[in-house]
């Protein structure tokens, strides 16, 4: 049933595509991830009349003895490229404030097999990271930038950081990471009219600007249907305003639809989970900074390689455990179904 050598789950799908959150933490609270900030709850609460007061929300990070060491990670890591994973994502929380990151970068870029290793950040701390992450082997980093605007910045995540990010983003074409990817999350009413901009943006550094439908995967449960700014929506306003080629691919896992401006610098992605899933060709598998495999953004349920490796299992024993968890990978999402539940554990925690 399950085949050797390969994560293939009930469905068909093989996962060779593997998000692994490195911490729970983070230094910005972006109000689709983490909305805490004043900012945000008024927010949610100006906007939605009938939306109950974000609940209080007490953060508490998970503590350091239930987070996978480099070992773990890298030991994690070997074992699903040996099943085939070719792709490895490092994310979090905010990847970067994990001590000695470059140190476990160097780790799994010796791994044999990788022909992808990537890292999303925030960028706020990447100009003084980058130099080492790069010399570490990293290959290519996402970052995300929702706003051009300081003021709206600060608003979205809490931190006044865009020159910071911006000087990220600068610094990483530089040093040579290729494509540079930036994604903003799109969320009505606060960053809707800096669509045109963002793309503009994309242009005049040749950029890889990827829009995301916002997700309800935030900690106050604040997310609603009419918050989200569909894809369709956003490329009909791009088009509008700068002529773009659809851009093609041959990689059906691809969670973009992808544009190029017709001058050929940068391209747009969009990424519309909510209203265009493209679950059918999903091929990926997540591992929380406390060792919980996720066969899913939406799993409710979770998978508990730490204590595996924290055991005498050998590695045989925990490739056939992550076969048989990947077997079980949910077919789709829910969003808008009566039954869809929320996960509660928040995107920050789940890695994106
Ligand atoms: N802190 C890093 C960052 O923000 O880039 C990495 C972790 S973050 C959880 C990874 C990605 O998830 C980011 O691109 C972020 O925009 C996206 N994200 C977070 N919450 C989201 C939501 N509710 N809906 C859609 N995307 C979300
Ligand atoms: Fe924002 Fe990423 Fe931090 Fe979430 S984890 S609050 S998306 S920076
Ligand atoms: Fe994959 Fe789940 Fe996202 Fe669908 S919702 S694309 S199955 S992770």
């Amino acid at each position: 049933m399950i085949r050797a050598n390969l994560l293939i789950d009930s469905h068909g799908r093989i996962l060779r595509d593997l998000r692994v959150s490195i911490t729970d933490r983070c230094n910005f609270r972006c109000l689709y991830c983490l909305p805490e900030t004043e900012a945000a709850q008024n927010f949610y609460r100006g906007r939605w009349a009938n939306l109950p007061n974000p609940a209080p929300i007490s953060r508490q990070w998970q503590p350091k003895s239930k987070i996978l060491t480099f070992e773990e990670i890298e030991r994690a890591v070997r074992l699903a490229v040996g099943l085939g994973v070719q792709k490895i994502r490092l994310t979090g929380g905010e990847p970067l404030l994990r001590h000695d990151v470059e140190q476990l970068v160097a780790r799994l870029a010796r791994i044999p097999g990788i022909t992808d290793l990537a890292m999303t950040s925030n960028g706020f701390l990447f100009p003084q990271k980058a130099r080492d992450l790069r010399e570490a082997g990293l290959q290519r980093i996402s970052f995300s930038l929702d706003s051009l605007d300081r003021e709206n910045f600060k608003k979205i995540t809490g931190r006044d950081g865009l020159d910071e990010v911006l000087a990220g983003i600068s610094l990483a074409r530089e040093l040579g990471f290729h494509p540079v990817k930036v994604n903003a999350v799109i969320i009505r009413g606060i960053n809707d009219h800096e669509i045109e901009a963002l793309a503009g943006f994309a242009r005049e550094r040749s950029l890889s600007f990827r829009f995301i439908e916002f997700m309800p995967l935030d900690s106050a449960h604040a997310w609603q249907k009419g918050l989200v700014v569909p894809g369709r929506e956003i490329l009909q306003r791009l088009q509008a305003c700068h002529p773009l080629l659809p851009a093609t691919s041959d990689n059906p896992s691809e969670t973009a639809r992808r544009w190029k401006f017709s001058d050929g610098r940068g391209e747009i992605g969009i990424i519309a989970p909510v209203s265009e899933p493209f679950c059918g060709h999903c091929n990926r598998l997540r591992l929380t900074a406390d060792g919980k495999i996720r066969t899913c953004l939406f799993s409710i349920v979770e998978h508990d390689l730490r204590s595996l490796l924290r055991s005498d299992a050998s590695d045989s024993a925990i490739g056939d455990w992550l076969q048989s968890v990947v077997w079980q990978k949910e077919d789709r999402h829910h969003i808008g179904e009566p039954e869809f539940v929320q996960p509660e554990r928040t995107m920050s925690c789940i890695g994106g």
